[in-house]
């Protein structure tokens, strides 16, 4: 932790996601500064390429996701590196434990949810929300796994409970060096289920929360356990993702 980081906790200092600009008092529950939070929703708008839909409805999933029988994948925004407000959020909650920041991302991740009025009902009784686990050395380093925060939120909002159900080998190259083709070949047996998983999972309808996806390979090899394990639909939701491949 760093002197900053040290007193920024201290005098709970309230920064915005992405500009890292102080936020005034009567903001400090924000995510945001005005100037960021205007770009986010900007962001939620951007057109999906394949669909023509804007990214906040669009459930176009990538050919490893869709091969591995998800039903559809909601994201908020669109991942690209020319997007600093996109960027700076993944990271921002990678590195630190806020829930502020994190309650928002589930909070727009439920709208998109409860947006999509084709999705099979999704309540409290038939249905578990999980998500993708991160590496040990990720936990080590962090402290935290950033989508099991934001699943607790998620679960949260949604009145839905939430479970892990995988857990991440230790070992394995870490995904963002790879290739797509080397992605799903590296993911292959990188993930173990936790005990009794047909027990959590059996008969339910189950949404899979990752941050980031990008290929969708480590979502689709959660999701074959899932579905091994006699779970029923899956819906992948995600705060973004990088645009989707054309059919
Ligand atoms: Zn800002
Ligand atoms: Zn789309």
């Amino acid at each position: 932790m760093t002197v900053s980081e040290f007193f920024g906790r201290f005098f709970l200092v309230r920064r915005c996601a992405s500009c890292r600009e102080l936020l005034p008092y009567d903001k400090r529950e924000e995510a945001f500064c005005d100037e960021c939070r205007m770009r986010w929703n900007v962001e939620k708008t951007q057109e999906c390429k394949v669909c023509g839909r804007s990214v906040c409805e669009c459930i176009c999933m990538s050919k490893v996701l869709s091969g591995a029988g998800a039903l559809c994948h909601h994201k908020v925004v669109l991942y690209s590196s020319g997007n600093p407000v996109v960027h700076n959020t993944i990271m921002f909650i990678k590195h630190s434990n806020n829930p502020r920041v994190t309650g928002f991302l589930a909070s727009q991740m439920a709208s998109v949810l409860a947006a999509d009025k084709d999705l099979p009902e999704l309540g409290a009784e038939n249905c578990v929300i999980t998500f993708v686990p991160r590496g040990r050395r990720a936990l080590v380093e962090n402290g935290f796994d950033q989508s099991e925060l934001l699943v607790r939120a998620l679960s949260d909002k949604l009145g839905i409970p939430w479970a892990r159900t995988l857990h991440r080998k230790v070992g394995g190259r870490e995904q963002k060096k790879l290739s797509a083709t080397q992605r799903v070949k590296n993911v292959k047996g990188l993930f173990k289920p936790v005990e009794g998983l047909d027990k959590i999972v059996g008969g339910k309808r189950i949404i899979l929360v990752d941050d980031i996806v990008t290929t969708g390979a480590s979502m689709a090899a959660c999701l074959s356990y899932l579905t091994r394990a006699g779970a029923r639909e899956t819906v992948c939701l995600s705060v973004a993702s990088t645009q989707c491949e054309k059919k």
